[in-house]
């Protein structure tokens, strides 16, 4: 007998239809001997259902983040208790459990709360009478009980870290595709499935746009070791396993390529050459919980100089009005300018450590195809250009054949 978690994600229970079908999958798992936990998330669309509804009733104003994590919640709610009902109509032993009851306590950060302690003997002693657990993605509770949600995608996130707390024996992430591809297979078709995938290029490949994990999940799953399988809830092929990395996959120089849209630009021009405006402008940002990526400063001929980051395009708004003060005080002629319809293309790979010459590649292709490069930035692992977001399919395409990925 192993101890199971499995996560379903939203449109693998879009429909009553494919409810009852991962009902049928999670008692199968459980009929053939093993305990099973399984996480749910909202079914696909809700969650945006639900933020549409938040903007409709509050306007220009922006609504109470604590209100939008009770109500972002119940997408999740309605799974948990609508999977639960399949499974016992079909006979089973099921309970539903929110975040709360399950023992998930995070911090008080609305719709970005980190996890902080996970009490699963609740969840034990249901598994031990012998019950299917049903365990809502994607939230938990403050130690003083308000409602939390973990960012988008975060059913991710209770899965694997659902799996670390109960020392679970295998945690397989169910989705609308087969496992994890060298691409988007909706942005370039001949994509194909990667069978094995360390944590750092998960990683990677998840923070730089590779929506099929939520970051913060494989960072998770990094930090304490969780292996995992991504493989799809409509059919029963092998999937990916992303785990601790091994000898012979620095043999690959690119795993994948990533890309990710709805990026924005911030530019703050002029600003005084002297230490502590970069730390002025970043504090401000980081403050507010917004995320920056890229950081280019340029290098400066005279007293001042320029600074530019990329963002989200719906932090750009919030990150305006925190950096307003900031900007009057480095400079009179400070300046802040940000522009959108911009994207990021990245290519991934531990074999770059090894390897020379990826970024040359890259760059060859994207040039051959007429696409200006705007900014660039490398890790270790990773090579990340933007472009204009008008660009970034034909950018995906070409950069994945330079690397014979298809
Ligand atoms: P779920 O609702 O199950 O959490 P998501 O929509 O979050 O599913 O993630 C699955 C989607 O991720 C796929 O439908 C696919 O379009 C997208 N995706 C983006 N990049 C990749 C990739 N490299 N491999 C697989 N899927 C990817
Ligand atoms: N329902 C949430 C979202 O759409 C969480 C998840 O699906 O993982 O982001
Ligand atoms: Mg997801």
């Amino acid at each position: 007998m192993s101890l199971i978690v499995q996560k379903y994600g939203g449109t693998s229970v879009g429909t009553p239809e494919r409810i009852l079908n991962v009902a049928r999958r999670i008692l199968e798992t459980k009929q053939a001997g093993h305990q099973v936990v399984a996480v749910v998330s909202a079914m696909s669309g809700v969650t945006n259902r639900l933020i549409e509804l938040a903007d409709e009733v509050t306007g220009d104003s922006k609504p109470s983040e604590r209100e939008m994590d009770v109500l972002l919640s119940t997408g999740e709610q309605t799974t948990i208790a609508l999977t639960a009902m399949a499974l016992n109509a079909m006979g089973a032993k099921a309970v539903s459990l929110t975040g709360a009851q399950a023992g998930i306590e995070t911090d008080g950060v609305h719709t970005k709360a980190r996890i902080s302690t996970i009490s699963p003997a609740g969840v034990h002693e249901l598994l031990d009478d012998d019950h299917i657990v049903i365990l809502a993605g994607f939230q938990g509770k403050t130690s003083d009980g308000k409602i939390t949600t973990l960012g988008r995608g975060g059913s991710d996130l209770t899965a694997i870290a659902m799996a670390a707390a109960i020392e679970a024996d295998l945690c397989q992430i169910f989705t609308d595709v087969d496992g994890v591809y060298t691409c988007d297979p909706r942005v370039v078709p001949n994509a194909q499935k990667i069978p094995e995938i360390s944590y750092d290029e998960m990683l990677e490949m998840a923070s730089s746009g590779t929506k099929v994990m939520q970051s913060r999940s494989v960072e998770f799953a990094k930090k304490f070791g969780v292996p995992f399988e991504v493989r799809s809830s409509l059919n029963t092929n092998p999937g990916t396993l992303v785990k601790e990395e091994t000898m012979s996959m620095e043999s690959v120089v690119i795993r994948g390529v990533s890309l990710e849209r709805a990026q924005a630009k911030v530019t703050i021009s002029n600003v005084q050459d002297f230490p502590g405006s970069a730390s002025r402008v970043f504090g401000a940002v980081a403050e507010a919980n917004i995320m920056v990526d890229m950081i280019v400063q340029n290098v400066s001929h005279t007293s001042s100089t320029d600074i530019s980051f990329t963002l989200s395009k719906d932090d750009v708004a919030q990150a305006q009005s925190v950096l307003a003060p900031v900007i009057a005080e480095l400079g009179e002629d400070t300046t802040i300018e940000a522009t959108d319809g911009i994207a990021k293309l990245s290519v991934v790979g531990i074999g770059m450590r090894s390897h020379s010459g990826v970024a040359s590649e890259m760059f060859a292709a994207l040039a051959e195809a007429g696409i200006n490069i705007q900014m660039i930035s490398t890790s270790e692992i990773k090579i990340s250009v933007t472009v204009a977001e008008d660009d970034i399919d034909k950018a995906a395409k070409v950069v994945h054949d330079a690397f014979d990925l298809g």
